[in-house]
């Protein structure tokens, strides 16, 4: 059969998608090309080679790739020769006819960055190419502390990029390892990190480097650095030995990273004919072809074009996404994102509400690591771990007060429905059979299993899934900007609140629960909810003995300003259920807090069989739950709660400007929750229409500012890591102003 015969023609991008195979792919990621001579076990297969078309020779890759990237020289030890193989390195390059810049940002006695700059002439500014200079021969936080010299990673950083936009390559030297400190909490692998370089390791050739630089590279993995390959240097001219002989094919074969080459013994030769000594002694044994290249995960592959051929992506129309371009994104850190071909852009929506203290944060990306190497996965189904049970606890600690045990899930919808399931089984054990109804807000919306969305307000999700939902009692709830005709506030609230009451009283012996989300109805547009409603809902669930379930997932850890929304108006629920924010943005992880009243409430003998038989495979997965709390301690360390308040009040001063734009209908925060609402006619605050996807292109607009969005509907969702700048804020702003203000005029223009 056929099989392609139903399917619509291919475009050229897909056809030549078809002919890479991904898994060579990342398997070329992990083990790019080597020298041949010393190439021991097969060549990994290049794709792009082995495809390219028969008799015609594969195109070299051309020296542009590299243009205004930089490439960072460490060693194994001090000592080893890093200047050497920088000068080594930068004469060969120079000869291919690359415009080659040097750095040596941190010197702690020594010459290194005179001989450098002396040897490359880059004609850049002697301050720029080593801005930290310490003359006592020291580690560099203590030679600095001694001189009294203040090192800053962002003066590095400036520098750095004043240099590179120079040159074609420039090569960055740095000062002994990749563990030496620059201050107690910075070492030069973070400092690599923050500048974004690629990395060659020198090490020595002869006996114990196996062990230098096999911590070294295992170091550099650990750190998230992307090492070209290793360069050996033989610093004496003694005659090599078993372990000179062997050591750099051990090491290529035990740590998968490319040697690029050995550099001879090249005696003292008179400075001014070093380099054509290196010509000659150096050209034909080192490699130098990886240097040229991007990183090999940034190379330009057909990621978008795999992504349209095989994945269904969540909440998307996929006809509209198989006409776009697809943004893949490969890294990130702190408040940005950055898509596989380099671009970086500011994570606005916080990954979807769940990015607390930004990408890459290392004290959690540590815990995380730490887990793994510990335990990865133990069931809970019979058994507990270690990290699941210290965040019990301190869960338990910080959520309000009342809530004592703690249900463990993967998402936020999974812990609404046990949240649900539980409320309803309560009063089932207890033989209240009759209170089996949920109650829950107009607008809301708590997750998309079955039985989270039948708890759902928002038509859009759940009408279609009318007849597979169970029946549930939809109250009505304020919405400031947009209540029925004739309602004016706060009488509105009062009206709402009453007629809740008066519903809770005639149907207190069927109502089981009511869900809410506290103080913001984050999917339907961040609808803030009047002062005092919480609370006076609180009261009500107390009177008729209705449990009051607060979905804060997207709320809780922080977002409005608090560690939960519930404190603002000192409520304690019957059930807490959180996700989003939990581990901080890194690992699916979502818990239902309860009171020991409910747990009570399953508590009978065996046989009863009045367990709650509920639960997931990877219930309570040690690694989550160590990112959990790790993304605890971050808030204590951090002081994030405090650091928090005066960019709350930033941010609101900076949303007025909005409200002058013609189509903006209306803009609510709370804390970090901002949702900006669009409309076609603003005294009317008549919506636009569905079709005119008005949210849709506004992201589309900010995005190619740089700024990564997501809408509601016509409602824009500004969502920040909490940990943003306030210079990334003013960014983020800017484009989100600037994108509003041309979409909708553009827009007024084809009415
Ligand atoms: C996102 C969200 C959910 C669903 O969480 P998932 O992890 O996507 O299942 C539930 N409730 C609220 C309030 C949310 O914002």
């Amino acid at each position: 059969m056929r099989r392609d015969r139903h399917l619509p023609k291919k475009s050229k991008q897909e056809v030549e998608a078809d002919a890479i195979n991904p898994m060579d792919v990342l398997d070329m990621m992990a083990d790019d090309d080597m020298p041949e001579e010393q190439a021991s076990r097969p060549q990994p297969r290049n794709p792009r080679r082995r495809h390219a078309p028969r008799g015609r020779r594969p195109v070299e890759t051309p020296a542009v790739e590299a243009k205004g990237r930089g490439i960072f020289i460490t060693g194994t030890d001090t000592g080893v020769g890093k200047t050497v193989a920088l000068c080594v390195l930068g004469t060969l390059l120079q000869k291919k006819g690359l415009n080659i810049g040097v750095m040596k940002p941190v010197q702690c006695g020594g010459q290194d960055a005179d001989i450098l700059s002396r040897m490359f002439d880059p004609k850049d500014d002697m301050q720029d190419i080593n801005p930290f200079k310490a003359t006592a021969e020291l580690p560099p936080h203590v030679a600095f502390h001694q001189e009294k010299i203040r090192f800053h990673p962002q003066t590095v950083l400036d520098k750095y990029n004043r240099i590179r936009e120079k040159h074609d390559l420039t090569l960055v030297e740095g000062a002994g390892g990749l563990m030496v400190p620059l201050f107690d909490t910075y070492f030069m692998a973070d400092l690599i990190k923050d500048m974004d370089l690629d990395v060659v390791l020198v090490a020595r050739l002869g006996l114990g480097t196996i062990n230098h630089t096999l911590l070294t590279l295992r170091q550099a993995e650990d750190a998230g650095l992307n090492v070209i390959g290793v360069i050996f240097n033989e610093p004496a001219l003694s005659p090599r030995g078993m372990a000179e002989r062997t050591n750099p094919s051990t090491i290529r074969r035990m740590s998968r990273v490319p040697v690029l080459g050995i550099i001879p013994h090249l005696g003292q030769p008179a400075p001014e004919q070093y380099q054509a000594e290196i010509v000659k002694r150096c050209s034909r044994t080192m490699n130098i072809k990886p240097l040229l290249r991007k990183s090999p995960e940034a190379r330009p592959l057909p990621w978008g074009a795999w992504d349209k051929q095989v994945i269904w992506h969540p909440f998307t129309q996929m006809k509209d996404w198989l006409k776009e371009d697809p943004l893949v994104i490969h890294k990130a850190k702190g408040s940005y994102v950055e898509d596989v071909s380099g671009r970086k852009y500011i994570d606005g929506v916080s990954s979807l509400w769940v990015n607390v203290h930004g990408h890459g944060h290392p004290v959690l990306n540590r815990a995380i690591k730490e887990q793994v190497n510990r335990l990865s996965h133990s069931t809970f189904l019979g058994l507990s771990n270690v990290p699941a049970i210290a965040l019990a606890k301190k869960l338990v600690e910080i959520a309000p007060s009342g809530l004592q045990k703690v249900f463990y899930s993967d998402s936020g919808s999974t812990a609404v429905e046990v949240a649900i399931k539980m409320a309803y089984q309560y009063w089932h054990n207890r033989g209240k059979n009759r209170k089996t109804l949920i109650a829950h807000l107009a607008h809301s919306y708590h997750g998309d299993t079955c039985g989270s969305v039948s708890v759902g307000g928002i038509a859009l999700f759940h009408k279609v899934y009318e007849k597979l939902i169970f029946k549930t009692l939809e109250i009505p709830f304020p919405d400031f900007y947009r209540s029925p005709e004739g309602k004016t506030y706060p009488g509105y609230t009062e009206e709402c609140l009453q007629a809740m009451a008066e519903t809770f009283k005639r149907r207190q012996h069927e109502l089981a629960a009511i869900v809410v989300e506290p103080l913001v109805q984050g999917a339907a547009g961040m609808i803030v909810w009047p002062e005092g409603v919480l609370k006076k809902i609180r009261e009500l669930c107390h009177k008729y003995n209705i449990f009051l379930i607060a979905d804060e997932v997207a709320t809780g850890f922080g977002r409005t300003g608090t560690m939960f929304a519930c404190e603002q108006e000192k409520v304690s629920p019957d059930f807490l259920c959180i996700a989003k924010g939990l581990t901080g943005g890194t690992l699916p992880l979502a818990a239902t807090l309860t009171t020991q009243r409910v747990f009570d409430g399953f508590c009978y003998d065996y046989e009863s069989q009045k367990t709650f038989f509920h639960g997931h495979t990877y219930t309570g997965n040690p690694v989550c739950c160590a990112a959990a709390l790790a993304n605890l301690s971050i808030f204590e360390k951090e002081q994030t709660l405090q650091k928090l308040q005066p960019k709350i009040k930033y941010l609101t001063k900076a949303l007025q400007r909005f409200s002058a734009l013609p189509h903006v209908g209306d803009i609510r925060q709370k804390g970090f929750m901002v949702g900006i609402e669009l409309v076609a006619d603003k005294t009317l605050k008549t919506p636009y229409a569905w079709k005119d996807k008005i949210g849709v292109r506004v992201c589309w607009e900010a995005r190619a500012k740089g700024v990564i969005l997501r809408p509601l509907g016509d409602v824009i969702v500004l969502m920040p890591p909490l940990s943003v700048s306030r210079s990334e804020m003013d960014q983020l702003l800017d484009a989100a102003y600037e994108a509003v203000k041309n979409v909708t005029a553009e827009s007024a223009a084809a009415e």
